[in-house]
């Protein structure tokens, strides 16, 4: 059994290093035009008179594209911000963005800003601004749910985890918790489920929110649960060039959506049939711009 997961997870190691490639490639793909653009008319990853936004591609309830639907919180923040800034929907580029390139999109101009479970960190602070935060997750396991021994991130001696490389998940768990836990480093949660659908890995770990968001899809119904208790503070934030002057401005239309009652509705929109947010934590006051 062991010996055939193992093979497995080779196999999908290897299938993971060329979507890697892939998926690398293809917000510098669409950011190369959006910049090439933006260079034209001197304004940011949009161009023109639009703004590009980066968000999430493959996390129901955040942000999700099916076809050319854009659906999640995080789509829904973004669009409020962004009218409150002067754009309306039509004037807004979405493109994908995965937790290891945010950093990278909005260093070289791809994006003008990042809606993308993105929680505000000191170190990503050293190379971007933060506006929010707009919402606090916490970090958690999803697991099978039959399964009995993960209890919590010090259970995952000798286990298998998925998480999703540069994201604060994956650090976490490598500096603080299981050393003798294998490390699965994906590109996106969705492939981590998959390889939990399949078996080939014991566990997944990354926010809460994002967790429930795939245990509720009807093609997975019955099979995860989630851990319940989550063991650090995400503060999603909206990420911006470093020094951004747009900073204050985002701050103000948060404040203005948290307290218009648009926030409530759209966490009830989006993520109401499948989590509580932490209401000790949520809505969450935004921050100083630094
Ligand atoms: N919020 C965490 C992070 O920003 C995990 C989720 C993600 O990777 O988007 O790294």
């Amino acid at each position: 059994m062991r010996s055939v997961r193992r093979a497995g997870l080779a196999l999908t190691a290897a299938t993971a290093l060329i979507l890697a490639a892939c998926s690398a490639g293809e917000p510098g793909q669409s950011g190369g035009s959006a910049s090439a653009g933006g260079s034209e008319t001197g304004s940011g990853g949009a161009g023109g008179d639009g703004i590009t936004i980066g968000i999430k591609y493959d996390q129901p309830g955040l942000g999700l594209k099916e076809g050319n639907d854009f659906t999640g919180f995080d789509v829904d923040v973004a669009k409020y911000v962004a009218g409150k800034l002067g754009y309306s929907e039509d004037k807004i580029k979405f493109v994908e963005s995965v937790s290891s390139q945010r950093e990278t999109l909005l260093e070289n101009g791809s994006v003008d800003m990042i809606f993308a479970t993105y929680s505000i960190t000191d170190a990503r602070k050293e190379r971007v601004s933060f506006a929010g935060p707009y919402f606090v997750a916490g970090q958690d396991l999803l697991v099978a749910a039959d399964n009995t021994d993960i209890t919590g991130p010090d259970s995952l001696n000798g286990k298998v985890l998925c998480s999703v490389e540069g994201s604060t998940s994956a650090e976490r768990i490598r500096d603080e918790h299981s050393q003798q836990t294998e490390l699965y480093p994906a590109q996106t949660y969705s492939e981590c489920v998959e390889l939990l659908s399949a078996g080939t890995v014991d566990a997944v770990t990354t926010d809460d929110v994002i967790l429930a968001g795939y245990a509720a899809q009807s093609q997975y119904e019955g099979k995860f649960k989630l851990v319940g208790k989550p063991f650090s503070e995400e503060n999603y934030g909206v990420g911006l060039p470093k020094g951004s002057d747009k900073c204050e401005d985002v701050n103000t239309a948060i404040t203005t959506m948290i307290d218009d009652g648009t926030w409530e509705e759209l966490i009830k929109k989006n993520v109401g049939e499948s989590f509580t947010p932490n209401p000790s934590q949520n809505p969450p006051k935004v921050q100083a711009c630094a």
